[in-house]
């Protein structure tokens, strides 16, 4: 038997005011783009914006339904947007952010399982890190250098070997 570990690494910024222009700007597109969710349901609205390589940004928010499962999450919806819209662009950086009328949201809002995996696999794709920037409500800002550290052991279709 061998122990072996993972460490990840990631920054805490106490306000906007400490990011630097562009993620600040980043992150006031997604609290736009947050105002836009269709979540009748969850009243829970989350807003993704992505910085591309080409200067474009992509935003997303959640798009509930009535049938639960056919809804889909703020960041997938931005992140298949920018890859539909621009399919050789690299993705820079996505900030994440999310408000409540029935929820205290003043700590950063983490993507889901599901979304981990699609960044994961973008990230793997154009073989350059993928920065997060997370941001609740209020309080303080996470930042993630890299899809890789949100989500060790990835499901990567590449590892499979043919028999
Ligand atoms: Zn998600």
């Amino acid at each position: 038997m061998e122990n072996r570990e993972i460490k990840i690494h990631y920054e805490i910024y106490k306000s906007t005011e400490e990011l630097n222009n562009q993620d600040k700007i980043l992150i006031e597109r997604a609290i736009e783009a947050a105002h836009n969710a269709y979540a009748p349901y969850s009243g829970f609205n989350v807003g993704a914006a992505i910085l591309l390589d080409n200067g474009e940004i992509v935003v997303g928010n959640n798009q509930e339904n009535a049938a639960y499962p056919s809804g889909l999450c703020a960041e997938r919806v931005a992140m298949f947007a920018a890859s539909s819209l621009y399919p050789e662009a690299i993705m820079e950086s996505i900030a994440i952010t999310a408000f409540s009328d029935k929820f205290v949201v003043d700590f950063p809002i983490t993507p889901c399982g599901s979304c981990r995996q699609v960044m994961s696999e973008y990230e793997t794709r154009q073989k350059k890190s993928m920065k997060v920037i997370l941001k609740g409500a209020k309080g303080e800002i996470q930042v993630i250098n890299k899809i890789a550290d949100l989500l060790p052991f990835m499901f990567n279709a590449d590892d499979l070997k043919q028999k």
